[in-house]
């Protein structure tokens, strides 16, 4: 399932192929992906129009224009994948977008969860106003997270994997960050203090860093038309390493299932209760 970072290393490679080019041409094969394509509004406000910029928030790429921005989402099994020529398109291609006269790319999603979509130029969009913020922006803070986990009673792997508290950290990342966070997944939001919000949200940042740092060494090839390709092995701590040893303490790891979603941590690194409430226990005992 394509996350933050190979959304990012997407970004990346189309910048590019279509900054400051014009999109000569738009196919689509389907009526509806996630939702339906706005297909005439795209054809009349997106085709021939130069883009100007590509802004990522979350898994969502808003491609920009002058009347506003196509929105794009890979939902489960999306790629995007280059052509330099009109080429017959592969199984479970739904549009193709050609730039210039040289770049084709096709927008393949077999699972179908994906999505192009049209922003116009105000930014308003039920599907982004409805988001929290991006982990890179300073919205992103201590500050924002503990207020909105005031009170809450859901673990915190959920909380931080509720677009509506901040954007595209997926399951992956969740128990990553966690892991580096020394936070068990299972502790409440509302618990977490105010230090705590402020590592996770950093060690938030250098995972999915790590990550598209590891993407840009295989940028060239990320556009495979195989469908696989770009999707690169993350070095991973605790992700599907149920009962081998934790790099930090050689506790084995351990596994269960929140949200219907398998979780990945190391009780030893990651306690039930916050460092400083285990330091202020001992004492008082
Ligand atoms: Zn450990």
């Amino acid at each position: 399932m394509p996350e933050l970072p190979e959304v990012e290393t997407l970004r990346r490679a189309l910048l590019p192929l279509v900054i400051n080019k014009t999109c000569t041409a738009l196919k689509f094969y389907r009526k509806d992906i996630r939702f339906p394509i706005p297909k005439s509004t795209l054809r009349n406000r997106f085709a021939n129009q130069t883009v100007s910029k590509i802004q990522r928030n979350g898994k969502y790429l808003l491609l920009q224009v002058a009347q506003g921005a196509m929105l794009l989402h890979l939902g489960m099994s999306g790629h995007v994948s280059r052509h330099t020529s009109m080429v017959p398109r592969e199984k479970h291609t739904h549009a193709i977008f050609r730039f210039g006269s040289k770049t084709c790319l096709h927008f393949v999603d077999p699972r179908r969860f994906g999505c192009i979509l049209w922003v116009p130029r105000n930014g308003k969009h039920p599907l982004l106003d409805k988001m929290g913020p991006d982990p890179f922006s300073s919205d992103a803070n201590a500050k924002t997270l503990k207020g909105s986990a005031k009170n809450c009673r859901v673990p915190v792997k959920t909380f931080i994997m509720d677009a509506r508290r901040i954007a595209g950290i997926g399951n992956i990342y969740a128990c990553e960050s966690l892991f580096r966070a020394g936070i068990h997944p299972q502790r409440k939001s509302g618990r977490i203090t105010f230090a705590e919000w402020a590592r996770l949200i950093s060690c938030m940042r250098s995972t999915l860093q790590d990550s598209i740092r590891a993407g840009g060494t295989t940028l060239r090839d990320f556009f495979d038309p195989s469908g696989n390709a770009g999707y690169y092995a993350t070095k991973l701590s605790v992700y599907g390493k149920e009962g081998e040893p934790c790099p930090k303490c050689k506790t084995q790891i351990s596994r269960t299932v929140h949200a219907g979603r398998s979780t990945f941590f190391c009780k030893t690194c990651q306690p039930t209760r916050s460092r400083a409430v285990v330091k202020v226990k001992r004492r008082v005992f």
